[in-house]
């Protein structure tokens, strides 16, 4: 039996030494003699906690003194309308850059709260998805804001380039990317992720936003989502996921000992590069997205003859490599290889590409 590794979208898998130490701390939490699930969020144990998982995720994003951490429930999929909720209104216009299934679909929801400037940035050269640079992005110069998707985790496109867009805040999913490689805060307003792709256990959503952005909420939001009432509650309004909460500051935990982003960030680098290499130096695989625009963490691609798609996912699952498949809008292959992704997972991902191919190409 092969060792196993899990290629999963999200929610995803988690740093072997965290699922121990959870594992470890499960009956008897710190030798407190109860489980971190059994308590109240307003025991001061768990406030501690709370404390400093802020604490630590602060440093690790150098998130700066004027901008709050909020976590919310709802996931990324909430926050498409608790965004335009909290801050337009009805008549209000804001822009959708749209460059794949995540951010549409952010902007299709946005249109129950505000006038949509929907912007399709993703086109085709020479066969290759790109995204056209951020100076070419029709933006609506009455616009309350900018929205678009660092990571689209189904099509594997990425947006490097950093926002700067002159009196325009720039709002960010980054469901599927936080915390993999270093990014300058400061260029955004709002940033959020679902916590189940490179944070932590599904439950939880995280929100980092400007301080001066937190103002009385608009269109009667629900004040469980409301970003002024999280705030004043210190995310607890009403109770939170608490063991999520938990295991995404054992994350935390883990990547700051483990050197940051930084340090992560050149092993995530590594990890994608072997593997487009691989890709690219085939001609049984194929991934058709331009080099500047593929994510380092969900490597897409397909086979020439596809169908043989099957029969890979068949046989890498009895290899001991799993959850291949992508999501069936888009079919072919992924390997969603998040930071807790160690790089034998790639080898041994290697290792069945290119057994495969010898038998089949
Ligand atoms: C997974 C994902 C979402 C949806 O997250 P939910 O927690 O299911 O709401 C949104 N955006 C991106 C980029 C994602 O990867």
């Amino acid at each position: 039996m092969n060792k196993i590794y899990n290629f999963s979208a999200g929610p995803s898998m988690l740093p072997k030494e965290v699922m121990i130490e959870a594992q470890n701390n499960f009956l008897n939490w710190n030798n407190y003699s109860y489980s971190m699930m059994e308590i109240s969020h307003r025991s001061q144990n768990f406030l501690n906690m709370v404390e400093q998982t802020e604490e630590n995720l602060r440093i690790l994003l150098n998130v700066p003194k004027n901008y709050k951490i909020l976590f919310s429930q709802g996931g990324a999929r909430g926050q498409f309308s608790v965004i335009p909720m909290n801050l337009l209104n009805k008549n209000d216009i804001a822009d959708y850059i749209c460059s794949g299934y995540w951010s549409s679909s952010a902007s299709k929801e946005a249109e129950k709260y505000c006038i949509v400037n929907k912007i399709n940035v993703v086109k085709k050269i020479d066969n290759k998805k790109i995204v056209i640079p951020m100076k070419e992005w029709k933006t609506n110069p009455n616009s309350n804001y900018i929205h678009y998707c660092q990571n689209e985790t189904i099509s594997g496109i990425f947006i490097p380039e950093e926002p700067k867009f002159i009196n325009k805040h720039i709002i960010c999913d980054l469901s599927s990317c936080i915390l993999s490689q270093s990014i300058k805060i400061e260029n955004y307003s709002l940033i959020y992720a679902s916590a189940q792709k490179n944070i932590g256990p599904s439950g939880i959503t995280l929100i980092i936003i400007k301080e001066d952005l937190i103002k009385q909420s608009k269109q009667n939001t629900p004040s469980i989502l409301d970003y002024k009432i999280l705030l004043t509650h210190d995310s607890m309004f009403n109770t939170p996921p608490t063991f999520s909460w938990y295991l995404c500051g054992l994350v935390f935990k883990w990547l700051k000992k483990n050197g940051g982003i930084k340090e992560i960030e050149k092993i995530n680098k590594k990890k994608a590069y072997l593997l487009y290499s691989l890709i690219d130096n085939s001609d049984f695989y194929i991934n058709d997205i331009h080099c500047d625009n593929r994510s380092i963490m969900n490597i897409v691609f397909r086979l020439i003859d596809p169908s043989l798609e099957l029969l890979f996912l068949t046989e890498s699952t009895n290899f001991g490599l799993l959850f291949l498949k992508n999501h069936k809008i888009l079919g072919g292959i992924r390997a969603s290889i998040y930071n807790s992704m160690p790089i034998d997972g790639i080898y041994a991902l290697i290792k069945f590409m290119i057994y495969f191919e010898k038998r089949y190409g």
